[in-house]
């Protein structure tokens, strides 16, 4: 079976595109187009061609394996020239999605049609690239110039019925095929109307499109490199004749191409999609039916994860000891809604039926049907038993047990019931309800049922799982540690913590080490070291500041200060000179001296120290591969996806470099240094080996 098929009906040869699963617009498709372009162009018999795809989708674009290289002629820009000169009219029935260079073909036709919903889009920039196949030039000359400059801009799906002056008729599907060869049936004879042929000229009002779009990208896509080149990319459209803008595009995508942010997008689009991959399990592994869901806790963790669960349909029943936290729990999750029907995302008759979905107990014996428990009690191993205990007890056999611990021993917790088998953690980060990251962690038993039934959970939830293994803090907080002591330790050293959290700021992280700790609240940091004094004992200077300043009840922006203080009401962290005081004190008591430290050391110590234990993660398997420890950093921790996560960075900056700088500081940083600078062995290894993490595969 060829990718590409035609048949001719009426006069008309109908080009189907069959290169499954989806269309991706490689050189054999590509090839293919251009051959039935030319059996339709020369045969007599064709009075006009249509264009379209035997599969769920028009096309999803590009074929992004092909950005590597290779022999790639023809290109899609030549293809698409084929098509918008040809002297027979091409209609393009899109009968599904249509993205990226799978829209830029539909608008190289001369007429397009398609069915009601579907949604069309190009989102290269989402990849650190612009549309590269003439979708920057013609669009603006077949949309309005703000609705263009939207898509192109935020490379979000757009439905069909907002842009109707893209098609020429939105129909039924079932009639799609049969209207587009009518279509081109009746204009068989008529004058082509050419995207190209449309004339365009700037002019004030575009001109305020433009510079109001770009005003968005500066406020909202802080440090990216594509979307203000997306934008240039567009005006050119304006400012020169088609196919001198058309150039221009090709220069500006070459530039965005050839980016390490373009490389980084790239990456982690893939990473998305190899973390789904669970190569040591069976394909025939089934999953089990999750059709309701118990969550124990309904405070800040289980209210949020309990949402989740509510938006997809699933039933929840939620248990409190206590009635009153029961009722201060729920009345949290419709708050939320409440909040979200004001905004307009939520409709007055959607929260009801969000709300629906809860049913509130104090009584366990109420979990005895669910499919799947999620615990979200207090960080503390005897209560987690406790409660573990009892719902082996309660639940039915084939339940799910998870927790939502953040830093204890799973397999503790498993050993706790007579069923390990069906225990694994399901680590939310907060607000559970928006961030999309889901760490998947697996015990020692965790049967490959339940590792499968979770990983196919996360979809259905809307949440991007990533299996990890058990160890402190798993992935994400084992490594967070890491960046925070290092953060703490400057501030003794001399630096302030504004200059610190200024730095990562500007690497692209939405906040810096401190006003993050102040967010997530002092105490919690301090009862993890706490309970892990064992580790910590032997360096008096780890995190001295934070735990003086817990201890004067200064937790964080709940309390009105942390590391920086707050006005009532504000979350704008005001920088404060007791704070520094505290530090240059603890400093002198452990014979620190405080000195400048410049902004390429903060972010050298800072980011360093966690990639390196992100590669002690990797080496142990707690990550099956490093790719995964990008998604959970960017998802997890907004680590900017323009960096491609952090062992993508290293990657991209070179693992010999890291590996001279952790060695560097680890000389000159005294018995600290000595200690919690020591190089990752995998990471020397790699170095030895002239390797990549990306290259690294996981014993
Ligand atoms: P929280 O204090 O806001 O909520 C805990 C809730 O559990 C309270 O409402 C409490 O009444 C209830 N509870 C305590 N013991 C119970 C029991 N035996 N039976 C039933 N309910 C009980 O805490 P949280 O921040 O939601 O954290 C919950 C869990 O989630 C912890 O394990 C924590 O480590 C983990 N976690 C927290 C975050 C975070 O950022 N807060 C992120 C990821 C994971």
């Amino acid at each position: 079976m060829s990718v590409v098929n035609h048949v001719i009906e009426h006069n008309v040869c109908v080009i189907s595109m069959a290169n499954k699963p989806v269309n991706a617009l490689s050189k054999q498709i590509r090839v293919g187009l251009i051959e039935a372009m030319h059996v339709a162009l020369n045969n007599d018999n064709v009075n006009a061609i249509v264009i379209t795809s035997e599969l769920a989708l028009f096309s999803a674009g590009a074929d992004i394996t092909e950005f590597s290289g290779g022999d790639l002629s023809p290109m899609l820009p030549e293809v698409l020239d084929v098509i918008e000169n040809s002297t027979k009219p091409v209609v393009a029935a899109v009968n599904g999605g249509a993205f990226g260079g799978g829209l830029e073909l539909a608008l190289s036709c001369h007429y397009r049609v398609t069915v009601e919903g579907n949604k069309v889009g190009l989102p290269e920039v989402h990849l650190g690239i612009l549309p590269g196949a003439g979708g920057t030039q013609r669009l603006p000359r077949l949309l309005p110039a703000a609705q263009a400059l939207q898509m192109i801009v935020s490379g979000a799906p757009t439905k069909a019925s907002h842009i109707p002056s893209l098609f020429e008729k939105v129909v039924d599907a079932s009639s799609l095929l049969k209207v587009a060869i009518e279509l081109a049936v009746d204009v068989a004879s008529k004058p082509i109307p050419r995207a190209s042929d449309v004339k365009l000229s700037m002019n004030k009002e575009t001109e305020e499109v433009i510079s109001q779009t770009q005003a968005m990208v500066d406020a909202k896509s802080r440090g990216f490199f594509a979307p203000s080149h997306c934008i240039k990319a567009v005006k050119a459209a304006f400012e020169l004749p088609f196919a001198e803008g058309l150039k221009r595009e090709g220069e500006l995508f070459m530039e965005c191409m050839n980016t390490p942010q373009a490389r980084a997008q790239q990456h982690f689009f893939f990473a998305e999609r190899a973390a789904g991959a669970l190569p040591t399990i069976a394909k025939d592994t089934a999953t089990r039916d999750i059709k309701s869901v118990g969550i124990i806790g309904a405070g800040t963790m289980g209210g949020g994860i309990a949402m989740n669960f509510a938006n997809a349909g699933i039933p929840i029943v939620m248990l409190e000891l206590e009635q009153a936290n029961l009722d201060k729990g729920l009345s949290v999750i419709r708050r939320n809604y409440e909040n979200s029907a004001k905004k307009g995302k939520l409709s007055a008759e959607q929260v009801e039926q969000r709300m629906a979905m809860f049913t509130g107990t104090t009584e366990y014996s109420d979990l005895s049907d669910v499919d799947l428990v999620i615990e979200a009690v207090f960080e503390k191993m005897s209560v987690k038993k406790d409660v573990f205990q009892t719902l082996d007890k309660v639940c039915k056999p084939g339940a799910i047990l998870a927790s939502n611990t953040s830093t204890l021993d799973l397999n503790e917790i498993a050993q706790s019931t007579s069923r390990p088998q069906d225990v694994i953690g399901l680590h939310f980060f907060s607000p559970a309800n928006v961030m999309k990251l889901l760490e998947i962690v697996k015990g020692e038993e965790t049967s490959d049922e339940v590792i499968k039934t979770s990983m196919k959970l996360a979809k259905t939830i809307k949440k991007v799982g990533v299996l990890v293994g058990v160890c402190f803090g798993f992935v994400g907080n084992r490594m967070i540690e890491v960046y925070g002591r290092e953060a703490n330790r400057l501030m003794l050293e001399g630096a302030t913590p504004e200059q610190v959290d200024a730095v990562i700021y500007k690497f692209g992280l939405p906040m810096g080490p401190f006003t993050m700790g102040d967010m997530a609240g002092l105490d919690i940091g301090y009862f993890v070291r706490q309970s892990r004094q064992e580790f910590i004992k032997h360096d008096p200077s780890y995190c001295t500041v934070a735990d003086e300043l817990v201890v004067a009840g200064r937790v964080g922006l709940k309390a009105g200060k942390g590391v920086y203080l707050y006005e009532s009401g504000s979350r704008k962290p005001i920088p404060d000179a007791e704070v520094i005081d505290i530090a240059k004190r603890r400093a002198s008591e452990l014979g620190i001296e405080q000195r400048e430290i410049s902004e390429q050391e903060i972010l050298e110590r800072c980011i360093y120290p966690l990639i390196n234990e992100g590669a002690n993660i990797l080496s142990e398997g707690i990550a099956q591969r490093s790719s995964d420890i990008d998604v959970i950093y960017v998802y997890g921790y907004g680590f900017p996806v323009y960096r491609g996560g952090p062992m993508k960075y290293a990657d991209e900056i070179g693992l010999s470099q890291i590996l001279e700088r952790m060695k560097h500081y680890q000389a000159t940083l005294g018995e600290y240094g000595e200690h919690w600078f020591t190089p990752s062995p995998l990471l020397q290894e790699l170095v030895k080996n002239e390797q990549t993490f990306a290259s690294y595969q996981a014993k």
